[in-house]
């Protein structure tokens, strides 16, 4: 069992592509060149430019975080895949301001995403993510630190898991720090319990592993993709100015129709290949030769990302 919970956590980690920076150190030291990147009016990213699972050449630092500086303090969203990355996220932040971060919102449990929240615990910040999400993180994680560990061979460090408090159960606006935010429910798009933060007045929207720049969408074994596709057309209609996702460089409202157009294509092709009793092999080539001339130039993994989706959707037609 813990062996198939590792094979999906994986899946949902790494999205098949295994784009790594070079490494030139490969030292266990914290020494990450973090830059943060000005997204607009007191909001940043910090982008991880490699992406696929945590290795000993991206020291583990392989998903994105971002960050909003509010009167009251620093809200941070997603703490990178361990406690030494989360260090370094730290100073990045005190590059920009002095102001101590009081709250801390996790996208979903994939380790990625929220094996830092000890670094930001340890000065009392709030850490905020869906009660789904952290029933997953607590079955899961215990296992992937020992398992980010070896694929890193220790270059992570040792992390202590500090499981969210505040916890969500639907969608809801609050206001930070004199920020108004909007946690979305994805209902369970990518991983169960993803949320979304919207921020209404700048319309920029933080996507954690929902929204996509670059790459395909991430489909798990434990994602919902009619859901998926729904949750995307609810955002597109937002407007979104500014998109930030889990990966990748920041996008627009475009990326999100691309996505939802994409996903729900596929499970269309594939659905009706599944009922008129073709093979997953046929439907395969089909499903590609169908959408490569439009998606292809799109995706920098359209020809592998396409194999995964198509396999994991047809899995969920039986
Ligand atoms: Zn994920």
């Amino acid at each position: 069992m813990k062996v198939f919970k590792l094979i999906i956590l994986t899946f949902g980690l790494m999205g098949l592509v295994t784009n790594f920076v070079s490494a030139t150190d490969q030292t266990a030291n914290a020494n990450f060149d973090f830059s943060v990147t000005p997204i607009a009016e007191n909001v940043y990213s910090i982008i991880s430019p490699s992406y696929g699972l945590p290795s000993p050449e991206n020291k583990g630092w392989n998903s994105n975080s971002h960050f909003v500086v509010t009167d009251k303090g620093v809200l941070v969203f997603d703490t990178g895949s361990s406690e030494l990355i989360a260090k370094g996220i730290r100073s990045a932040i005190k590059s920009v301001t002095n102001k101590p971060v009081r709250w801390v919102v996790n996208s979903h449990s994939h380790a990625d995403h929220w094996f830092g929240n000890a670094e930001f615990a340890n000065t009392g910040a709030e850490i905020i993510a869906s009660a789904r999400a952290v029933t997953i993180m607590k079955e899961d994680g215990p296992s992937t630190v020992g398992f980010f560990s070896r694929v890193t061979k220790g270059v992570t460090g040792s992390t202590r898991l500090v499981y969210p408090t505040l916890l969500l159960a639907q969608r809801e606006k609050r206001n930070l720090g004199g920020v108004d935010v909007e946690f979305i429910f994805s209902n369970d798009a990518h991983s169960p319990g993803d949320i979304l933060m919207w921020l209404p007045k700048q319309k920029i929207i933080f996507g954690g592993d929902v929204l996509n720049s670059d790459w395909m969408p991430i489909i798990t074994g434990h994602g919902n993709v009619p859901n998926w596709i729904d949750t995307l057309y609810t955002v597109a209609k937002l407007n979104p100015a500014i998109v930030l996702s889990g990966h990748g460089k920041a996008t627009t409202g475009k990326s999100v129709i691309r996505d939802a157009d994409l996903l729900a294509a596929v499970w269309k092709l594939v659905k009706k290949g599944y009922e008129g009793g073709k093979k997953q092999d046929e439907i395969l080539s089909q499903v590609s030769d169908k959408l490569a001339p439009k998606y292809k130039s799109l995706y920098k993994d359209f020809d592998s990302a396409i194999k995964h989706q198509v396999k994991l959707i047809h899995k969920q037609q039986q």
